[in-house]
């Protein structure tokens, strides 16, 4: 059986993130494997300020938000040194985006965090259960602690 080739890590950019990533890295490094990065912008960006979450209301700062978005993904593709031509950034459902893209680019393991769920949180859906559900490769799925 042939090892993993193409290993994709989706990153949110969460407090856990650096951690799903470092998951990922070891196994590409482990295994030889090509690490592609993928993060999908759900939403428009909103920076947190001391006095809250701004809401951008005017063209130019929702430049500089998605400019602060893909300067995130350019510092941890250059820490983990993910080659430019291997980072991706896309528009989308996250669950959808990252399971067609995984397709297009033939991935063979898609790495996502998932975290410990109770109460209500059991009835919404998560990314990594969705990832799961609907990749067409296999998914490791990094236990998170809350
Ligand atoms: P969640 O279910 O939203 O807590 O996310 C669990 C995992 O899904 C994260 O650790 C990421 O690996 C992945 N993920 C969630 N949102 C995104 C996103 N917008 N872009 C890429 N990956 C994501």
């Amino acid at each position: 059986m042939q090892n993993y080739q193409n290993i994709l890590l989706a990153i949110d950019f969460s407090d856990y993130g650096q951690y799903v990533a470092q998951r990922a890295k070891n196994l590409s490094d482990l295994l030889h494997a090509q690490l592609h990065i993928i993060h999908v912008l759900d939403n428009i960006p909103m920076p947190d300020t001391p006095y809250g979450t701004v809401i951008s209301l005017n063209e130019d700062s929702t430049d500089q938000l998605l400019q602060a978005e893909k300067n995130k993904l350019i510092h941890i593709s250059n820490q983990l040194e993910i080659a430019p031509s291997r980072r991706w950034m896309v528009w989308g459902e996250p669950q959808h985006e990252i399971t067609q893209f995984a397709v297009q680019q033939q991935i063979d393991l898609i790495v996502v965090g998932s975290h410990e769920r109770h109460g209500l949180a059991l009835l919404m859906g998560s990314t990594a259960k969705e990832v799961l559900y609907h990749a067409a490769c296999d998914v490791l799925s990094v236990h998170l602690k809350n």
